[in-house]
């Protein structure tokens, strides 16, 4: 990695978009998936009460004793808090609904935009060896979501192809910007995601021709097509790589991973900073 800010770190990476069900929690699961076939070392940071990357990475409500939470607001060790899941090589930090009263409760402490930031950056973090760690953010532009932001190297923004896709951006576009100037000034763009593409309608087509026209090569060439094996996979506990290996759903996300791994071999010059 050449990143010059993280000469052995992992590559943090925050999966955000304010819109609920536009895919960043399936995103957020079957990248990691793929990235760990790749012999990476992920970790997910289940940022979401709702917990739906928890549950759909197989870490059941009873192997949920410490949380997202415990990571975040108290000292706590972090075998602990770090979950082996079912697949090789991909672990994760799981949520509960505790997590929603998180937002007020880091609103009275006064480092509580960079709790998570400190968390993941704790010299125990070193001994994983994690080469990439993908958060999965709330719906919402809260304070979880500005400590992501502030914690993460970059931003990978899901962008479900329907009607109205980009409206909501810019608000987004803003957020990262704040960010920027108020503790994270590196913070970049890793790159916006097609979801649920849909190849024969016309509106998936126009979505992907609005998004390649407005945000350049920002847009992975990748997209995410809609596949009911996706959908079907987290009922099953796990990621679609695993549930169906040679659906279209699959080799989608495996081509993201090529994609987003050959942009991260690139110089820090040459990542498009936007
Ligand atoms: P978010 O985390 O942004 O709220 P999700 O990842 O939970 O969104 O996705 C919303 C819904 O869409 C879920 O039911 C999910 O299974 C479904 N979904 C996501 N991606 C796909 C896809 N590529 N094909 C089919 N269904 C999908
Ligand atoms: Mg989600």
């Amino acid at each position: 990695m050449s990143d010059l800010s993280r000469p052995s770190g992992p590559k943090i990476i925050a999966i955000a978009n304010q819109k609920g069900g536009v895919g960043k929690t399936t995103t957020t699961i079957n990248l990691a998936a793929a990235l760990a076939e790749r012999g990476q070392r992920v970790l997910v940071i289940d940022l979401d009460p709702q917990g739906n990357a928890s549950t759909g990475l197989g870490i059941g409500l009873d192997s949920r004793e410490f949380t997202t939470y415990e990571l975040l607001l108290e000292d706590i060790d972090l075998n602990d808090v770090i979950l082996k899941t079912e697949t090789e090589n991909l672990y994760i930090v799981p949520a509960t609904v505790d997590l929603s009263s998180a937002d007020l409760d880091l609103l009275s402490n006064e480092k509580r935009s960079f709790l998570l930031h400190d968390a993941l950056r704790q010299t125990q973090m070193d001994s994983f060896g994690f080469n990439y760690i993908l958060i999965d953010c709330p719906p919402s532009l809260n304070l979880l979501t500005v400590n992501a932001m502030i914690g993460a190297h970059s931003v990978l923004v899901p962008l479900q192809s329907e009607f109205f896709a980009l409206e909501g951006l810019s608000q987004l576009m803003l957020t990262i910007r704040e960010v920027r100037q108020s503790g994270n000034k590196e913070l970049r763009i890793e790159g916006v995601v097609l979801t649920m593409y849909d190849r024969r309608n016309n509106l998936s087509q126009q979505v992907e021709q609005d998004a390649r026209d407005n945000l350049g090569d920002l847009v992975f060439k990748t997209m995410i097509p809609r596949n009911v094996r996706v959908s079907e996979a987290p009922s099953f506990a796990m990621p679609v790589l695993a549930y169906d290996t040679q659906s279209k759903g699959a080799k989608a996300y495996r081509e993201l991973a090529t994609e987003l791994l050959k942009n991260n071999e690139l110089t820090p010059q040459e990542v498009q900073h936007v």
